[in-house]
């Protein structure tokens, strides 16, 4: 599968990328260091919005498993979702990036509300978007909002970052003999439940016929190298 040359991406930023080496909440250092990758990948001409996740924070599924309510569970890691939104957009800001944050769960002292054409003007200004709270439903994940919105935004591509550099017929941190899949198709990816994204995400990229390139963000300037085709990736597409 050829890779096809992307203008506007979407960069799905799990919560767990911002806690670093850390087991909970959000590491400065390493949320300036996404900041500058997403700064580098801007800098070489580049559109980017971005959706980040909440996990390092709260997540629903794992507080509905101890009792909580499971949509309530949701809605507060919808909230975390808007710290770490608010977090990455102070980093992208100090390194001199101009943004903006929408929630989908409107709260107008705190950012702006998600307005698609609203969002579109930010993108055309050469702001950077940071969509937060999700899709603002509940039984939802940041997955499926990262899939939704790169639609929306008609994004060429979803960049999912993972602290390794694509996707693997076994786990690469555990077997050694793990091979690294360059491209997968949509359909691969949901009968054989490989853990790309939640299925829904993968459906709706399929769907709308946007590839998912999964990256390892941890490493410097891979960003940028995987976006002019560079870096080590793998591509799930058609
Ligand atoms: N969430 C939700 N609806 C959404 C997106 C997120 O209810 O559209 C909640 C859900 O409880 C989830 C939490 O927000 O566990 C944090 O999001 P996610 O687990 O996707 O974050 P990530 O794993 O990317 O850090």
């Amino acid at each position: 599968m050829a890779r096809p040359a992307f203008k506007r991406i979407l960069l799905k930023l799990s919560g767990e990328a911002l806690m670093g080496s850390g087991q909970f909440g959000i590491d400065t250092a390493e949320t300036d260091r996404i900041a500058g990758e997403v700064k580098r990948a801007r800098d070489a001409g580049f559109e980017l919005c971005l959706v980040v996740g909440g996990g390092n924070i709260f997540r629903g599924l794992a507080a509905a498993a101890k009792g909580f309510d499971r949509a309530s569970a949701d809605y507060m890691g919808m909230l975390a979702t808007v710290m770490n939104a608010l977090a990455v957009q102070n980093a992208l800001e100090r390194a001199g990036v101009d943004t903006r944050v929408q929630s989908a769960i409107p709260m107008a002292t705190v950012c702006e509300p998600y307005i698609r054409r609203r969002a579109e003007r930010h993108m055309s200004k050469g702001r950077v978007v940071i969509f937060a709270a999700g899709t603002g439903n509940p039984f939802f994940t940041t997955d499926t909002a990262a899939a939704l919105r790169a639609a929306e935004m008609g994004c060429d591509a979803l960049f999912k970052g993972t602290s390794v550099d694509g996707v693997y017929d076994a786990d690469p941190k555990q077997v050694a003999t793990a091979k690294r899949y360059e491209s997968l198709s949509f359909s691969k990816v949901l009968s054989d439940d490989l853990k790309v994204m939640d299925a829904s995400a993968v459906a709706l990229c399929r769907d709308n016929g946007i590839p998912i390139v999964v990256f390892n963000i941890r490493e410097q300037g891979n960003l940028a190298k995987v976006l002019k085709g560079q870096g080590v990736s793998t591509t799930v597409g058609g």
